[in-house]
């Protein structure tokens, strides 16, 4: 098949016909050949957009009931292709096949959730009696206009419909660009937008890098901007919207710590820092890639978790292993260059630390999980975000010292306690400054719970409500109960 983007109801190869390659990360092998948007392209697109919003309105006008079966739709044949869907974003991602059918599961969920969110309407009333007499004001929620929605590669639908699902539940018509590295599943998903016969330019795909990106935030035609990725692309993001004022959602990197007292359970708090950095092979925004713990528990819970990692299976993702490659080339390398950093400050290296080539993964972009001891605050590996496979080791000797360790940070995504002092967790978690934390387990998410970080890992919030809020605008409207004279001038 051919993998275009989609403008203005068609598929399209972009003005240039120029294609690049995605690689699979399992072997290198060639997956894929794409056509790829140039800045013309995402113009085209946002034309589209704007007139279908302003002009054609046949998508935001559409009742909430019909919009909202739209979505259902959408839900009920991806939850049918889920195998299809699982298998690619695998092999595009390199993520493990049971992780990909979660993804695929959840995506589901949130086209569900917003379809059903969508069709009980918003908004409150009421009376209030302002010097100017009794009135009724009340609210209602808006679409916000054409809006931008830009992804990374971690997850590759599911990131992408974190955005979709209420951005079109909401009424918006939207230009979509996810990451080049992995946007195979998206394409699959503008099928299904097409097939449910979403209006023509209420929907569009662009797939490009930073250039396209950038055309999209410097734009005065677009009026929301909502961007999944690093810090620094985020920022960029940012300065560029000052051109019209967008409204702005930005869903940014983290270093989050994970806090773990000694009277925690071993086997328990082990397992889930396990899963906190070694799911989708580290890389996930929310990871707990900073290990904090109580001093005297330190040797326990190392040594459990040095065992339990090193059993950690590594291989093809279609067959299921624990952990399956690095999305890419580059990635590897970046994460492996860490590794170098790491040991280069003197942080102690106690697993792993290399590119795992055994057997199938000769060829692939396999990390071994990677666990550094006796790091300190001043590491660059535990200040930066690595989005892979490594954690380091801090101790803490009191509950004060590890809250200061924990928010020693710029970012402020996600942070985990552990303890079996139900008065004490709740202390902790409530000082810790992040916007998703949690209590003896680590990285569990919700399409009800609202997902989002403090400082600079972002403004604004994905998922539950607010997620849907974010979408749309929310419009004063004060009746004057009482019309005629106010008798407020004299004369
Ligand atoms: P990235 O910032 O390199 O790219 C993300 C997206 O932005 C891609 O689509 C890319 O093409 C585009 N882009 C890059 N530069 C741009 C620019 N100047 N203007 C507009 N768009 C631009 O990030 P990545 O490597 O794809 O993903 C990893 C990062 O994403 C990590 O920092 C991770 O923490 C973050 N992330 C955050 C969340 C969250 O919910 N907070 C979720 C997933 C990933």
């Amino acid at each position: 098949m051919e993998w275009m983007m989609f403008i203005d109801g068609k598929w399209t190869k972009g003005e240039r016909e120029k294609t690049f390659d995605t690689i699979n990360p399992t072997d290198g092998s060639i997956l894929a050949s794409i056509y790829e948007s140039s800045v013309n392209d995402a113009k085209e697109a946002i034309k589209a957009a704007k007139y279908s919003f302003y002009k054609d309105r046949s998508w935001r006008d559409m009742d909430s009931q019909t919009r909202g079966d739209i979505l259902l739709k959408i839900a009920d044949i991806l939850a049918s292709r889920k195998d299809e869907f699982a298998r690619l974003e695998v092999l595009d991602n390199g993520k493990p096949l049971r992780e990909a059918e979660c993804d695929i599961d959840d995506a589901v969920h949130n086209f569900r959730y917003y379809a059903s969110l969508i069709k009980t309407p918003k908004g409150g009333v009421y009376e209030v009696n302002e010097g100017f007499g009794k009135m009724h004001s009340y609210t209602i929620h808006e679409p916000t206009g054409v809006c931008a929605l830009i992804t990374p590669w971690n997850y590759p639908l599911l990131m992408g419909v974190w955005k979709l699902a209420p951005a079109l539940a909401a009424g918006n018509s939207v230009i979509y660009k996810p990451s080049p590295y992995c946007v195979l599943s998206s394409i699959k998903l503008f099928e299904i937008f097409e097939e449910v016969g979403i209006p023509k330019g209420a929907c569009n795909l662009l797939i490009g890098g930073a250039d396209v990106g950038n055309a999209l935030s410097e734009s005065m035609d677009v009026d929301m901007i909502t961007f999944t990725g690093s810090t620094k692309a985020g920022q960029a993001v940012m300065r560029n919207s000052a051109s019209n004022v967008k409204k702005i959602g930005l869903e940014l990197g983290g270093k989050s710590p994970n806090v773990i007292f000694a009277d925690a359970d071993l086997e328990g708090a082990v397992e889930w820092a396990m899963i906190g950095i070694f799911l989708n092979q580290g890389q996930i925004c929310s990871a707990g890639s900073r290990i904090l713990v109580e001093e005297s528990f330190h040797d326990k819970f190392l040594k459990r978790l040095i065992e339990r990692a090193n059993n950690i299976t590594i291989g093809n993702p279609l067959k299921n292993p624990d952990m399956g490659p690095i999305v890419n080339e580059i990635q590897m390398k970046r994460v492996l260059d860490y590794i170098e950093i790491g040991k280069a400050e003197g942080a102690k290296l106690v697993l792993g630390g290399y590119r795992y080539t055994e057997g199938e993964c000769a060829k692939g972009y396999f990390i071994k999980p990677t666990i550094f001891d006796a790091c300190t605050s001043d590491m660059r590996i535990v200040k930066e975000e690595i989005f892979g496979p490594v954690v380091t080791i801090q101790t803490f000797k009191t509950e004060a010292e590890a809250i200061e360790m924990a928010n020693d940070t710029p970012y402020g995504l996600a942070g985990a306690v552990f303890t079996s002092d139900g008065a004490r967790a709740l202390r902790v978690i409530k000082e810790i400054r992040a916007g998703i934390t949690w209590i003896n387990c680590y990285n569990p998410c919700f399409n009800e719970a609202p997902w989002g970080g403090y400082k600079m890992s972002g403004i604004g919030r994905e998922l539950g409500v607010s997620g849907l809020e974010e979408y749309q605008e929310i419009k004063q409207i004060n009746i004057n109960l009482n019309p005629g004279i106010v008798g407020w001038y004299e004369n």
